[in-house]
């Protein structure tokens, strides 16, 4: 019978890759702590209503990527494809919105059927961050130095580059909406389906066409930012000005849209050109709309994205993660001979209380003293403590050898009640 694989699309994460993650994860945390954001956990599986209401009918996700099914109940679930609209519908549920301020972050999986290539996924994960009550442009700025912050954590900052537009109100963007569908039909003989079917739906969707000949077509088409109200054009003035001051450069993208429809005024990406295609590690931007959209009151807002497995790719290949955190294993306790077990477990357990912060392997399993040794090098492990005894003896060892997991194998002898501290000591570490 033939195995089961996993679904395509949807990576298992094996524990050599694992390390990677929780390096990041951990930064992820520390720097949103920092920011005083809290974290909140929303389901993974949602009411399809939800996402067409926030995301938009006619976007790709929703129209083409979204995972979603009836239940035994017959309620139509999907998979989210994105967190914030989970993140507002749990907020608001719960009354943590109205004539509240809210700093949150959330992380987890995220679900689209895309066409799964490097960096993109069917099941991928991402990190975000949601700022509820705060007209801005100073809570925007704040968001960004979360990320701005993450990068130089990362040691990544320089390989990352930040996109803004303005995209304006929703009432702007029907204004402009009009008028480019206005332009399209006047070129109809230029585009192609697609293009022709979303000029009437979603016209500014054509905009990111990856057609050269609907590009061309393009040419001289109205621009949104001729359509911006002057309330926002403020807005993002103001913001530039604060990245400016905060030192977070940037450069303006006209052509920056967003594939999410609840977006309004600053839009942004933080994008990287040593990925290959799928450079765009951030997105994020205002959307004030979207709680009263979903039936809350209205409150102000923003917020990103940050995907994980391009953010991984990125500390990978550039080789960012430091070693140490590449290494889960420091000591590896070895038991040889009769009667050790006891011993044994009871050193490798004296040693973790010794030095909580290492990891230690106590060695199950029996087998001979070259087998064991082999094993503590393949650990990774920098010390190994050998329990050793060759005779048949009733008695306990008295004493154990720390061997150094190097080419220099130096090796000392000592009793084993002395060797946490001794190890403490070789590893320049404070013992607790
Ligand atoms: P892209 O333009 O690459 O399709 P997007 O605009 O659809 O990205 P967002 O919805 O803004 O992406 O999600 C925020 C981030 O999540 C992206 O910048 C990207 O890093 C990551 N991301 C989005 N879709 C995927 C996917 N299918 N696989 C892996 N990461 C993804
Ligand atoms: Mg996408």
């Amino acid at each position: 019978m033939a195995k089961l694989q996993a679904i395509r699309g949807m990576n298992d994460i094996l524990p050599e890759n694992s390390l990677s993650w929780q390096y990041l994860e951990a930064a992820f945390q520390r720097v949103v702590r920092r920011f005083g954001y809290q974290e909140i956990r929303f389901p993974i599986l949602e009411q399809t209503q939800l996402f067409k209401r926030s995301i938009g009918e006619v976007t790709d996700i929703v129209e083409k990527e979204m995972y979603s099914f009836d239940d035994r109940n017959g309620d139509n679930l999907s998979l989210r494809p994105e967190g914030t609209a989970g993140c507002v519908r749990a907020a608001d549920q719960h009354g943590l919105l109205y004539n509240q301020q809210q700093r949150l972050w959330y992380q987890g999986p995220m679900f689209r059927h895309e066409r799964p290539q490097k960096g993109r996924y069917r099941q991928f994960h991402q990190f975000g961050v949601e700022a509820f009550g705060m007209p801005g442009p100073d809570i925007d700025v704040e968001v960004l130095q979360v990320a701005a912050t993450l990068w130089a954590e990362l040691g990544l900052a320089e390989y990352l580059q930040l996109e803004l537009n303005n995209i304006g109100s929703a009432e702007d963007r029907k204004i402009y909406g009009a008028a480019l569908t206005e332009f399209l039909q006047s070129r109809e003989d230029q585009l192609d389906d697609d293009a022709r079917n979303r000029m009437h739906t979603n016209p500014m969707r054509v905009l990111d066409s990856k057609n050269p000949d609907v590009q061309a077509a393009l040419a001289g088409a109205p621009e949104l930012d001729e359509f911006v109200n002057e309330e926002s054009k403020e807005h993002y003035a103001e913001l530039q000005a604060l990245l400016s001051a905060s030192g977070i450069s940037f450069i303006e993208n006209p052509r920056l849209v967003r594939g999410l429809d609840y977006y309004n005024n600053c839009v942004y990406e933080w994008t990287t050109d040593t990925l290959g295609a799928q450079g765009a590690v951030c997105g994020g931007g205002r959307y004030d709309g979207l709680v009263a959209q979903l039936g809350g009151r209205q409150t102000l807002a923003c917020g990103f994205a940050i995907g994980i497995e391009r953010l991984v790719l990125m500390l990978d290949s550039l080789e960012k993660i430091p070693a140490a955190a590449l290494q889960p294993i420091d000591i590896y306790v070895t038991c040889i001979g009769d009667r050790v077990t006891k011993q044994t477990l009871a050193l490798a357990q004296a040693i973790r209380t010794t030095c909580p912060d290492l990891g230690v392997i106590s060695h199950c399993g029996g087998g001979k003293f070259n087998g064991q040794l082999k094993r503590a090098f393949n650990s990774g492990a920098k010390l190994a403590v050998i329990l050793e005894r060759d005779g048949d003896s009733a008695t306990d060892l008295q004493t154990a050898r720390i061997r150094v997991l190097d080419d220099s194998a130096a090796t000392e002898t000592h009793e084993i009640s002395a060797i946490p501290a001794k190890v403490a000591e070789i590893l320049e570490i404070s013992a607790s």
